[in-house]
């Protein structure tokens, strides 16, 4: 296969309705991205399997959802109004701005071309900043959450003190997310406002080492869940310089994107930095009491961070397949994640007989399975084409024999990544259908 662009993926996610250029009618809005019909179901589909893999199947794992806007302590003891920066330069002769680390040339302009034109760098810092309330002063300054985890920190003890889990455990969180970015680019990879899949699990410090391990472990399972294949996927352990200062290890999961190998996901040991800070600026006791009466002690933390903009083009780029052979393209997405798993068509749009049974095959799929489809225009080939782009598993075609002989009421079940078609009993059809 032709190696695949970043503007394929582009392409299809505007024309098949999954991800859009945000305010796109009046020129666009950079680094905001609004997902189409598609698009939305293909995101629910993957943040819902990582809440039932990460939170629903698990005995160690509470959610929560945090307001997005939080007291400015937050943000000042998390470090975030100090710290959370990248480097702006920007250039005398075109104005131009630019991040300094993402320069392929630090001293050449990608805007007019000219060099030397860079002053030093300053830090910017990349958090949404607004005022809650009518006021505009200092006291009233808020920031659009840069990261879901503070939202799990500042209530670690309101969960600890109503559920009183043990040690370890975990806190789970999902939701928007806002970082300024000096260039977003590459379409939803680096956005202004994305989405993430956060966890602190808690734990003793003596047992981080052997906790970090497993998390390895359980990225690695959600990548299959996604369908992502093992070779496109790559462990960077960051060295102690390019960590963050709180992290004792990090390890970026990066993937092959067509852009190139980047940050798929992030995994760090980031110590009691965070309890501590909360403990330290709030004056509350952060420490855990162990049930069995052992010193009671700040947990430390493994957080896994997931990007879900990040994850959504991983899982686009390994399911997109142009098969030369059939002429077609195919989303070869799991089932699971598929955002219409069903469509159902009649063979003869203008039978009427046809079509009322054609459509009581679909009134019953729709009931039970939910996301199918209907689908009576053009013609039959160009019908299974249309729904192989949008990734759709099965296409059931209901046709002459499904009235009478032998084969009444049996209807053909045509498979997306195969081709091959099969005879099926109506009342076998659920069975069938919903799984993988
Ligand atoms: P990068 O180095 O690419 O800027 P980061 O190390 O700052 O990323 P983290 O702060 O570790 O990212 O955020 C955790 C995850 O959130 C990232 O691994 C990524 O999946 C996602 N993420 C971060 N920034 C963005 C963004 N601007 N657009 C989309 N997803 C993002």
């Amino acid at each position: 296969m032709a190696e695949l662009k970043l503007d394929d993926i582009v392409s299809l996610c505007k024309r098949r309705g999954f991800i859009y250029q945000g305010s796109d009618i009046y020129g666009g809005l950079a680094g905001t991205w609004d997902y189409g019909p598609l698009g939305v179901q293909l995101k629910r589909n993957i943040m819902q399997l990582w809440w039932k893999m990460f939170v629903d199947s698990r005995d160690d794992m509470y959610g929560v959802d945090a307001a997005i806007l939080m007291n400015q302590k937050v943000w000042q003891a998390s470090g975030h109004v100090d710290t959370f920066t990248d480097p702006l330069v920007e250039c005398s002769n075109c104005h131009g701005r630019f991040r300094a680390d993402k320069l392929e040339d630090a001293n050449k302009c990608p805007t007019c071309g000219k060099t030397g034109t860079f002053g030093e760098a300053r830090a910017f810092n990349m958090m949404f900043k607004t005022n809650v309330g009518p006021v505009e002063d200092e006291n009233s300054i808020s920031y659009l959450r840069p990261e879901t985890a503070q939202g799990i920190f500042t209530n670690f003890k309101n969960v600890v003190d109503s559920l009183y889990p043990d040690v370890p455990f975990g806190i789970a969180q999902q939701g928007k997310a806002f970082r300024n970015e000096i260039s977003p680019r590459d379409f939803v990879f680096r956005s202004r406002e994305f989405e993430q899949m956060e966890i602190e699990y808690f734990i003793h410090p003596d047992s981080w080492e052997a906790e970090f391990d497993k998390w390895v472990t359980q990225c690695k399972e959600w990548f299959a869940a996604l369908g992502l294949p093992a070779d496109k996927i790559h462990e960077l352990d960051v060295p102690a310089e390019d960590r963050a200062h709180y992290s004792k290890r990090t390890i970026d999961f990066e993937f092959d994107y067509p852009i190139g190998r980047e940050e798929m996901m992030g995994l760090a040991y980031r110590t009691d930095f965070d309890l501590g800070n909360i403990q330290r600026v709030s004056g509350k006791n952060m420490e855990y009491r162990p049930k069995d009466g052992s010193t009671p002690f700040v947990p430390h933390v493994i957080e896994p961070s997931f990007g879900v903009e990040r994850a959504v083009m991983a899982v686009l780029c390994s399911a997109y397949w142009n098969d030369t052979a059939n002429e077609r393209i195919v989303l070869k997405l799991p089932y699971e994640l598929a955002p219409i798993k069903v469509a159902v068509c009649p063979l003869a749009k203008n039978n009427p007989e046809l079509v009322t049974k054609a459509r009581a095959v679909y009134a019953s799929l729709k009931r039970e399975i939910g996301s199918v489809v209907w689908i009576d225009s053009g013609n039959i080939g160009k019908n299974y084409r249309k729904m192989d782009e949008i990734g759709v598993p099965y296409v059931v075609t209901v046709d002459f024999d499904t009235l009478e002989g032998d084969t009444k009421d049996t209807v053909t079940v045509r498979s997306r990544d195969t081709t091959t078609q099969t005879r099926s009993k109506i009342i076998n059809l659920i069975a069938l259908l919903s799984c993988a």
